[in-house]
């Protein structure tokens, strides 16, 4: 199986790759890292004629902070994040997510912006960024809008994207003090191995009380899903087994896994309570002491 011809476009700027896009309309799509669009052209479940590169635009790349808030450009690769020195403190979690997701090789092409517009419900990032409360920064002709990651999914390789905006970077707020995230994801192998299930959680503690969580699933739902109910479930209690029993409970409850290869709908369902449990656990740890977390 070849990938079919198609023309390369190579625009320097974003105000040229939105021409080329708005041009070619459903026929042209954006290249990244190529690690899901090569793989789709190939398989045909993608056709396009047309393939508007974006790695000769500037700025697309690197991680900066500004008022406390990380800025990761969309052509950041997975490992370029993992080895970022501005990716310490609360924002370090998201090695939970860039160490395990896919393989080196993988991880050097693979792009942050990439991970997110494919929408794939196995994606390992958005659901880390969701309980982290980031936004996307989506640029067009007309302008620039930022959308909350929670509402940017609309179903499996569907997004609030409209024809012509470019996902140009995600924003991570300075998580409050007493903060801690963590991500726990269950795959059938250690290396390219796509989430069987897959939860991260978000706690904010004060006064030794949870005062906000935020849990989210994921490969267990058709979008990286924010289980608000699981995290109202906790809010102004203790942090103990109970309360995590609790919310493990409400987070299984909101899954809605298919059966496939990597699992029956049942299985998938019980691992996403176990998880959950476990990102709760990794969560605390690193909320009241910062400890390094084993996910
Ligand atoms: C062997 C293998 C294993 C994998 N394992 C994992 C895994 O464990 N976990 C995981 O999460 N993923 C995994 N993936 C999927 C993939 O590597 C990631 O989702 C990756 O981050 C996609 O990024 P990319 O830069 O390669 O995107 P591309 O393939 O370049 O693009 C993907 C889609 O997003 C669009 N797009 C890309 N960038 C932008 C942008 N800035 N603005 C708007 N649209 C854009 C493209 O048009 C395309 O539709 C795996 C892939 C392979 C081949």
């Amino acid at each position: 199986m070849y990938i079919p011809d198609f023309e390369l476009h190579r625009p320097s700027t974003l105000d040229q790759a939105g021409t080329l896009m708005k041009e070619h309309g459903l026929d042209a799509r954006l290249l990244a890292g190529g690690t899901d669009l090569l793989v789709d052209l190939k398989s045909g479940r993608v056709v396009a004629d047309h393939v508007v590169s974006l790695h000769g635009i500037d700025g697309l790349r690197g991680l900066k902070k500004e008022g406390g808030a990380l800025h990761i450009g969309a052509l950041t690769t997975v490992n370029q994040l993992n080895d970022h020195p501005l990716l310490d403190g609360p924002f370090s979690c998201l090695r939970d997510a860039t160490t395990k997701m896919a393989a080196h090789q993988i991880r050097n092409a693979a792009t942050v912006g990439g991970n997110i517009a494919s929408a794939v419900p196995c994606a390992d990032l958005p659901p880390l960024l969701i309980a982290m409360k980031a936004e996307a920064v989506l640029w067009s002709a007309g302008g620039e809008r930022r959308v909350p990651l929670e509402r940017f999914f609309l179903g499996p390789r569907q997004t609030v994207m409209r024809e012509g905006e470019v996902l140009t970077s995600v924003v991570v707020p300075q998580p409050p003090a007493g903060f801690g995230a963590a991500y726990a994801r269950l795959a059938l192998r250690n290396g390219n191995g796509i989430a069987v299930a897959a939860t991260a959680a978000g706690l904010t503690m004060k006064d030794n009380v949870i005062a906000e969580a935020r849990i989210v699933i994921g490969a267990v739902a058709p979008v990286p899903f924010y289980v608000e109910a699981a995290g109202a479930l906790l809010a102004g209690r203790a942090p103990d087994a109970a309360a995590f029993a609790e919310a493990a409970a409400a987070a299984e409850k909101a899954a809605g896994p298919i059966s496939d290869v990597r699992g029956s709908k049942e299985y998938r369902r019980d691992v996403v309570g176990v998880l959950t449990t476990r990102a709760l656990e990794g969560a605390l740890a690193r909320a009241t002491n910062g400890a390094e977390v084993k996910s």
